[in-house]
């Protein structure tokens, strides 16, 4: 591809509500260009490393016998009633009208077309595994669109279909396709996390949430290198491997501390660190008071402690309920007389000595308060960070933001059942079907890629998603000594079959050199000043590394680097 007759309007500004790394650099590299709220111009750029992400799922879905199809974008209200999501998607989902009154829905997912297709061509138990997939527009009625490509209200989607004569083949398969995703974003060059998620509105027992890496996520993960664990951070579990130091015991005193009640006013008076205090905070769980104690700067988990509690309703207490334990708002502490409170202390601070908590007296605290003076119950109620350790292996446990990327559940018999979708297991019994899905987005994969893969000039492009593999830049093409050699190169390289962009635009090198950074091809060949010494510079994106190779052997040195990255 020659630059100058290629759309790449690669720019220096970027909108102000380009509010990820990705989308900014989306827009400088001449990616996209936005529409309104949600809606984007897709460019030429984007839509070439798309393809080379489709690529990637295609062998991947092949890999696991799974065909490729395409059902149509519209579903009518009946099919949808039928399993009874015509109105359990809400307002997310637009809905149109056709000319005689019949409703329809712009399709979310297609579970009830993959069940139709199966009834079609499952009999029996040799037809199974059945197994379909697409990769097609999805629309969405965002209330907000955010970050980009990432939120927004029209994307693509590679949503696949398996159905089973029984759950042990599902899972076989499910597992299956696990492995897969974890090859298909690995080959994108992405780090990624599978975590056990919550299937919400798409019904069903087991499913993953695939999660990329990423500073700017909206989730919060967290994941062991060592074991593979991995987890909402809200739902780590913090381990219980502390011991109480019983050597020290009511070396506690009484401290004034006028006007702070609060955490921060307490380190600027007594001049100590957060982690110092234990705090107290007292619940209302359905009506029944708790107070848990947690080290200062940490942060209760309520939903932990709504779980060990077993309420629904959780509140933090009134002052007047703080009134009636025998209290004061502001010094609430575990020591002394406290009357229809239950006492829990976070398992972190079995470890703690020395510490302060409020004395349940305005005005003052204790000082001097170690573990063992804790009449409590020891619970986990906090939420993990990382200085926790894996639950799972003990190893080291990372907290990151995350993306989510793809999820995939294990329905079993929630639309088979509703369509009453069935086969005629080997003994000659008929028998409904169970079923899995597997969603990937397409457009939040490319985010992820330049998310992960930057640095401040511009992006960094995988080898594998790298639509061109070599920008050819001649730094002037009005020297003839020079635009020969790079045509001749150009015409070298791509008979060779190397995706090249050559950039052969009339304007400076410097210009040339850094939309090459920005666009984040892994290979710069240069033809300058050395063209008629016979020389070229070859530039590797990734490392930075500078090669001079004479230009003869440019295609072979290429070629090697090339398949030294795939
Ligand atoms: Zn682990």
């Amino acid at each position: 591809m020659r630059y100058s007759k290629f759309l790449l309007p690669t720019q220096k500004e970027t909108p102000a509500d380009a509010d990820t790394v990705a989308m900014r650099y989306m827009y400088k590299a001449g990616m996209v260009r936005k529409v309104s709220a949600g809606m984007f111009h897709y460019l030429p750029y984007f839509n070439m490393i798309m393809r080379k992400v489709e690529y990637t799922i295609r062998r991947g879905m092949e890999s696991v016998d799974c065909s490729e199809v395409k059902f149509p974008l519209l579903i009518d209200r009946e099919i949808l009633e039928t399993s009874g999501r015509w109105t359990a998607f809400g307002k997310e989902m637009f809905h149109l009208t056709d000319r005689n009154g019949a409703d329809y829905t712009v399709s979310p997912t297609n579970e009830e077309y993959a069940t139709l297709l199966a009834e079609q061509f499952v009999k029996s138990h040799r037809d199974l595994p059945f197994s379909v997939y697409q990769i097609q527009r999805k629309y969405r009625d965002e209330i907000r669109p955010r970050n980009g490509v990432v939120r927004s209200r029209e994307f693509t989607m590679k949503d696949a279909y398996s159905f089973h004569a029984n759950d042990e083949d599902l899972m076989v398969y499910y597992n299956r396709m696990a492995d897969v995703y974890a090859s298909i974003y690995k080959k994108l060059g992405l780090k990624v996390v599978p975590v056990v998620a919550d299937s919400g509105a798409m019904g069903g027992k087991i499913c993953h949430e695939y999660m990329a890496i990423s500073e700017e996520g909206e989730a919060e993960i967290a994941f062991c290198d060592d074991c593979g664990y991995a987890a909402n951070l809200e739902t780590v579990e913090c381990v219980d491997n502390k011991k109480i130091d019983t050597t020290y015991k009511g070396h506690w005193e009484e401290i004034i501390t006028p006007n702070s009640s609060t955490i921060e006013e307490l380190v600027n008076f007594l001049h100590c660190k957060p982690q110092d205090f234990v705090k107290s905070l007292v619940y209302n769980a359905d009506g029944k008071l708790y107070m848990v104690l947690i080290r200062g700067d940490r942060q209760v988990n309520e939903s932990k402690l709504a779980k060990l509690v077993g309420a629904t309703n959780l509140e933090l207490a009134t002052e007047k309920e703080i009134k009636s334990i025998g209290s004061v708002l502001g010094f609430v502490g575990p020591i002394g007389e406290l009357k229809n409170v239950k006492i829990i202390a976070d398992y972190e601070i079995k470890g703690m000595r020395d510490f302060v908590v409020g004395a349940n007296k305005k005005d003052t605290h204790l000082r001097g308060v170690d573990a063992c003076d804790l009449k409590c119950d020891w619970a986990d109620v906090r939420f993990a960070d990382n200085h926790d350790c894996c639950p799972k292996c003990g190893g080291k446990l990372n907290i990151s933001m995350g993306n989510e990327l793809g999820h995939i559940f294990a329905l079993g018999k929630r639309y088979t059942s509703c369509f009453n979708t069935c086969f005629v297991d080997k003994d000659g019994y008929k028998k409904q079907l169970t079923m899995g899905c597997y969603g990937m987005g397409l457009e939040r994969i490319v985010a992820s890629i330049i998310d992960q893969h930057h640095d401040e000039k511009g992006i960094i492009l995988p080898m594998n998603v790298a639509p061109f593999k070599v920008d050819l830049v001649v730094v002037d093409v009005n020297k003839p000594e020079q635009s020969q050699v790079a045509e001749k190169l150009y015409t070298t390289l791509e008979d060779a079959g190397v995706p090249v962009l050559y950039d052969d635009r009339d304007i400076r090198a410097g210009a040339k050199f850094a939309d090459a950074e920005l666009i984040g091809g892994p290979i710069r060949v240069t033809i300058g000043r050395r063209a008629a010494e016979g020389v070229a510079e070859i530039d590797i994106r990734e490392t930075g590394e500078k090669l001079e190779v004479n230009i003869i052997d440019v295609l072979a040195k290429v070629k090697e680097i090339i398949s030294s990255k795939m």
